[in-house]
């Protein structure tokens, strides 16, 4: 639907609000995508959910030396804040997700709805990447989800050489995952630009992703220039395995 059909069918038409309800609507609450909860169908046609840059929840700095604070800034302030703006305009151009939280609009996803696809992927991707990261990090996977590394790469060990394999070999840009898949065991999969595992009408490996490696350039370019190896290395020294415990445990 084009955004002027929209309008008419919301009322909004002719009424002198002929502008982007989503340059309009400063009040709307925050969806960053999972914490957010889908209020939209009580009987008339809900709108498209407006969405938000989530905060880092630390500073640019505190990942060095790791990921340094110049590529965090712009990753998180340009490149991610970029994706949410575009997706949010790309929603103001069909109806076909209005009133969808972010993970519905990827498991719903028309793979032709390129705007749809990139940003809202990116908006997702990134929204993982900054959570599955901590100051310090260096932290080992326990538990229930150890358990569960053990059982589907032998140990932690293997696991670390394969997903990290899978995201040096991610040809150009794009992400590799852990997944936790529809039978609950865990699987490593990697995909190209901002698409990811949620995306069940794109082809390829379809599951929750529990953690998440941006191989785009602009992640380690800066500090790491082409050795995309080490900052894979860098990277899997920070994760916040009690943040993938969480995500791990809320797909059982
Ligand atoms: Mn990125």
């Amino acid at each position: 639907m084009k955004k002027r059909e929209f309008l008419k069918l919301t009322g909004m038409a002719g009424a002198g609000l002929m502008v982007s309800p989503f340059i309009a609507c400063n009040d709307q609450p925050e969806h960053t995508g999972s914490d957010a909860e889908n209020t939209g169908h009580d009987g008339a046609t809900p709108a498209p959910l407006v969405f938000t840059l989530p905060d880092l929840g630390y500073a640019f700095y505190e990942l060095e030396p790791a990921i340094d604070a110049q590529t965090m800034e712009i990753h998180h302030d340009k490149h991610h804040a970029g994706y949410v703006k575009k997706l949010n305009a790309a929603l103001a151009e069909t109806s076909d997700y209005n009133g969808m939280e972010l993970e519905q609009i990827l498991a719903n996803l028309n793979p032709d709805h390129t705007g749809v696809r990139n940003n809202g992927g990116g908006h997702y991707n990134h929204s993982l990447y900054w959570k599955v990261m901590a100051p310090g990090g260096g932290s080992e996977p326990t538990g229930a989800l150890l358990d569960a590394i053990n059982s589907a790469f032998g140990t932690s060990d293997a696991f670390v050489e394969q997903f990290s394999a899978s995201a040096k070999s991610r040809f150009g840009s794009g992400w590799a995952w852990l997944c936790v898949g529809a039978d609950h065991k865990l699987f490593i999969t990697s995909t190209p630009n901002q698409d990811n595992p949620l995306m069940t009408n794109v082809e390829g490996d379809h599951g929750t992703p529990i953690l998440g490696i941006d191989v785009w350039e602009h992640a380690y370019y800066l500090h790491y220039q082409n050795r995309r190896a080490d900052y894979i290395q860098a990277f899997m020294g920070i994760v916040n395995w009690n943040e993938v415990s969480q995500r791990f445990a809320g797909t059982m």
